[in-house]
C-alpha cells in the first residue's frame, strides 16, 4: 500500500476547477496523518501545465493522463484508465468533486475496482479503528438531524465532496514531481472500449447565466414548502429583488417547479456562503441546512417554533409567511424610498 491520498483533479476546458484545489486542503491534512503523501491524477488533453498550480497547493506527486482523445471527459475511458491506474498504484485515499462529471465517475471506477464509496461527505478525519488508521467520512444521516460517520473497509477509501463545502487551502509552495502515465496504457484503454461506448461527449458547451451565481451571491433568499400556503414564490422573488439577492429553494420547491435544480441548496444542490441568508418556511433538515451553514447571518422565518432551522438561526421569526412576508416587503420598500 502506498499510503498516497489522491485528489481526481478535474479540469474543463484547460482549467482546474476550484473543488480540485478545495479538496487539496482537506487531501494533505489526511495524508499529513496517515504518513503518506498528497497526490494528484489529471486527465485531458495538454494538461501538464495544471500540476504547477496543484503544487502551489501543497500536492507532493501529479499523475498526468494525456491524450488527444482525453480532452473532452469521456466516461468508458476515464472510468477504465481511473480503475487501472488505482488498481496498479493502490492509494489508500481517493477523493472526488461532487460535480456532474465526478457523481458519475466515482462509483463507476468504484464499481470497477470493487470498493466503496461514500458520496457528499460533509465532513472527513482519520482515526484509529481497530488499530488501524481509517478514514472516517462524515455525511448527513436521512432523518432525525443526525450524522452518520461512515468507514469503508475495502481499499482505496473514497469519497466525493461537494464543491464549496471545504475551504481553499493557504498556498504552500512545493516542488512536486510529475509522474506522467504512459502512453502505451492509455491507447490500450482507449483501444479496448473503442465502439463500445454507450455516450460519446462530443462538445462541451458552457452555459450562459444572466443571473449572478448562486455562490457568489451577497444574499440569498431561499423558499421551501411553507411557500405552498402562499402558492409559490412570487413573494420569495420579490423579497430577493429588493434586497438585490439571489432565490434559491429547498428539494420540494425544485420538486414543484418554483425553482430550477441549479438554484437548489443543500446536500444535493449548492453549498452557499452570502453575507445573509434568508430561509422561508423551509424546516431546516440537515440536507438542506449543510448547503448554507457557512452564511455569514442566517435569518429564519418559519410558524412551527421547533422547526430545526431556528437551531441555526441567527434571527428567528415565528410566524405565517402569509403575514410576515408582506410585512417585511412592505417594510424594505419603504426603507428604499
Ligand atoms: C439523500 C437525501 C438528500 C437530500 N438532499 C436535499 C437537498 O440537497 N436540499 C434539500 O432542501 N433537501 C434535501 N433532501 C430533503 C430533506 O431531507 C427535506 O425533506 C427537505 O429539505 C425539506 O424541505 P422543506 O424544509 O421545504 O419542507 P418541510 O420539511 O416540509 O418544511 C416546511 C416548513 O414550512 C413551514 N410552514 C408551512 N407553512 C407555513 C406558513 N404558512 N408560514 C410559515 N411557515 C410555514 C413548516 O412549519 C415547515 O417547517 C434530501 C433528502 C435525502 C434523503
Amino acid at each position: 500500500m502506498s499510503q498516497e491520498v489522491w485528489i481526481f483533479a478535474e479540469q474543463s476546458l484547460g482549467n482546474l476547477l476550484s473543488v480540485s484545489l478545495e479538496l487539496l486542503g482537506k487531501g494533505l491534512d489526511l495524508s499529513q496523518r496517515l504518513g503518506g503523501k498528497l497526490a494528484a491524477i489529471l486527465v485531458g488533453c495538454e494538461v501538464r501545465a495544471l500540476a504547477s498550480e496543484l503544487m502551489d497547493y501543497g500536492c507532493e506527486k501529479v499523475y498526468v493522463a494525456e491524450s488527444p482523445k482525453l480532452s473532452l471527459y469521456q466516461g468508458d475511458f476515464y472510468a477504465d484508465l481511473l480503475a487501472r491506474l488505482i488498481s496498479e498504484k493502490k492509494p489508500e485515499i481517493v477523493l472526488w468533486g461532487a460535480t456532474t462529471i465526478g457523481r458519475e465517475l466515482a462509483p463507476w471506477v468504484a464499481a470497477k475496482i470493487k470498493t466503496g464509496l461514500t458520496a457528499h461527505c460533509t465532513d472527513l478525519y482519520i482515526a484509529d479503528i481497530e488499530g488501524k488508521p481509517r478514514l472516517v467520512q462524515v455525511v448527513p444521516g436521512w432523518g432525525g438531524n443526525m450524522s452518520l460517520e461512515i468507514v469503508c473497509n475495502t481499499n482505496p477509501q473514497m469519497a466525493t465532496v461537494k464543491p464549496g463545502l471545504m475551504a481553499k487551502p493557504p498556498q504552500k509552495k512545493i516542488k512536486g514531481e510529475i509522474i506522467p502515465i504512459a502512453n502505451d496504457l492509455i491507447e490500450n484503454v482507449i483501444a479496448d472500449k473503442m465502439g463500445q461506448s454507450r455516450a460519446e461527449t462530443i462538445e462541451l458547451v458552457e452555459e450562459e447565466s444572466e443571473d449572478t451565481p448562486l455562490e457568489e451571491a451577497e444574499v440569498v433568499v431561499a423558499g421551501g414548502w411553507g411557500l405552498n400556503s402562499l402558492g409559490g414564490f412570487h413573494l420569495v422573488e420579490q423579497l430577493a429583488q429588493i434586497l438585490e439577492g439571489a432565490v434559491a429553494g429547498t428539494r420540494p420547491a425544485y420538486d414543484k417547479g418554483w425553482i430550477p435544480e441549479s438554484r437548489m441548496i443543500g446536500q444535493s444542490g449548492k453549498i452557499v456562503s452570502p453575507r445573509l441568508f434568508i430561509s422561508l418556511g423551509a424546516s431546516g433538515a440537515s440536507q438542506f441546512t449543510t448547503g448554507l451553514e457557512k452564511s455569514q447571518i442566517i435569518l429564519a422565518v418559519d410558524q412551527n417554533p421547533k422547526a430545526p432551522i431556528f437551531e441555526m438561526a441567527d434571527i428567528g421569526i415565528v410566524g405565517n409567511l402569509q403575514t410576515i412576508l408582506p410585512l417585511l416587503i412592505k417594510e424594505l420598500n419603504q426603507k428604499r424610498l
